[in-house]
């Protein structure tokens, strides 16, 4: 197999252990003959690996038993109108912190009255507002906590005096949560934990039963924690792996050991950045993502955007092109993207900058 250093922002990079155990399973899952895509999900073996799924998940993240956990279809995007339809009875608050952020916001704006209590759309989402209020008259306060597109992160456990709900979609299993400041963490598997296709819920249970529309039984929460993530068919494979992704976060010695080489992987390539006179970040620097590492060709050198790409491409890096909105570059470092990788791309931009000079 061809080495890659697969920077992509979602779907990307999985643990090779993960992926190789997918592989194992859907030829042969348990030793029963069939292909984990070919079992019935009420099945024993399967209930097995659900129940891992739960427990590893409870266990890394340290979540309290007044938290239920729900693994589900529908991607983070879901989670957009399925937070309101369960917890907006008249007004909602959300920080407005990128295009995932306003999504979000739309969706809420459907069902009752939405403030927006601060937005960096002035500046193209470069950086987190501060200093703003939240209203206390609210149902809940919903953040994005890592910006994947924009490079911008959230990255202390924010305290609201009204429900908190946070899309971490980008940045779940980075670091330690203190999940008891949350009453609902929610995203897509597909940038740090899994596959896409599944998409996770934490929700504290006692800030839902609060709203007095129906809600679809599919979009109400409660008929997912009832019926154990099983009420329908989950989505299997994608739950399978992310399982084994879990499992090598465990034997990785946990968040945080993760969290430290994540924090060292982005400080190698923020450094380069800021050394490199050929580039500049575009995030406002105290709020630079650990996940999602965006920066540009610095004034004077934008013409070399097409050729560093190209290069890069040449040295094997994969998805380092900015999000179409914002254009310039953009390295993901999850989990699973190895140091090498941050190293093959810092020698990658070492090596342009002496073609140029
Ligand atoms: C990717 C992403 C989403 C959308 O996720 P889907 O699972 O594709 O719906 C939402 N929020 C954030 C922060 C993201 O990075």
């Amino acid at each position: 197999m061809k080495t890659v250093h697969n920077f992509n922002a979602g779907p990307c990079v999985l643990p090779r252990p993960a992926v190789e155990a997918a592989i194992d399973a859907l030829k042969d899952f348990n030793g029963t003959g069939m292909s984990v895509i070919e079992i019935s999900h009420r099945s024993k073996d399967w209930e097995a690996v659900m129940n891992e799924c739960e427990s590893l998940w409870r266990e890394l993240l340290n979540i309290p038993d007044n938290y239920k956990v729900v693994f589900l279809g529908g991607g983070a995007s879901m989670q957009f109108c399925m937070v309101p339809f369960n917890l907006l009875e008249t007004k909602a608050a959300y920080l407005e912190t990128g295009v995932w952020a306003k999504k979000a916001l739309k969706e809420a704006k459907g069902l009752g009255e939405v403030v927006t209590v601060a937005s960096s759309a002035d500046k193209t989402y470069s950086y987190i507002p501060k200093g703003y209020e939240i209203p206390s008259d609210v149902d809940y306060f919903h953040i994005t906590t890592n910006n994947t597109i924009y490079g911008t992160e959230i990255r202390e456990d924010i305290s609201s005096p009204v429900p908190l709900v946070a899309d971490m979609s980008s940045d779940i299993m980075s670091r330690s949560v203190d999940v008891s400041k949350y009453a609902i963490i929610y995203g897509g598997a597909q940038k740090n934990v899994g596959p896409a296709g599944v998409t996770f819920a934490i929700i504290r249970e006692d800030v839902l039963g609060k709203v007095s529309r129906y809600i679809p039984s599919m979009l109400n929460f409660k008929t997912h924690i009832d019926g154990g993530s099983m009420y329908n068919t989950p989505p299997v494979f994608p739950i399978y792996v992310m399982t084994q992704t879990l499992k090598w976060v465990k034997e990785n010695g946990g968040l945080e050991a993760i969290n430290k080489r994540n924090v060292e992987k982005a400080q190698l390539l923020y450094n380069e950045i800021d050394r490199n006179p050929l580039f500049v970040g575009t995030a406002a620097t105290e709020d630079r993502s650990i996940m999602n590492i965006c920066f540009v060709m610095a004034e004077g050198h934008q013409d070399k955007e097409a050729a560093f790409l190209e290069f890069a491409k040449s040295k094997g890096m994969v998805g380092i092109k900015g999000h179409r909105s914002v254009g310039g570059f953009r390295a993901s470092t999850y989990n699973a993207l190895p140091k090498d990788s941050v190293q093959a791309l810092i020698d990658c931009m070492q090596e342009f900058e002496k073609m140029n000079s």
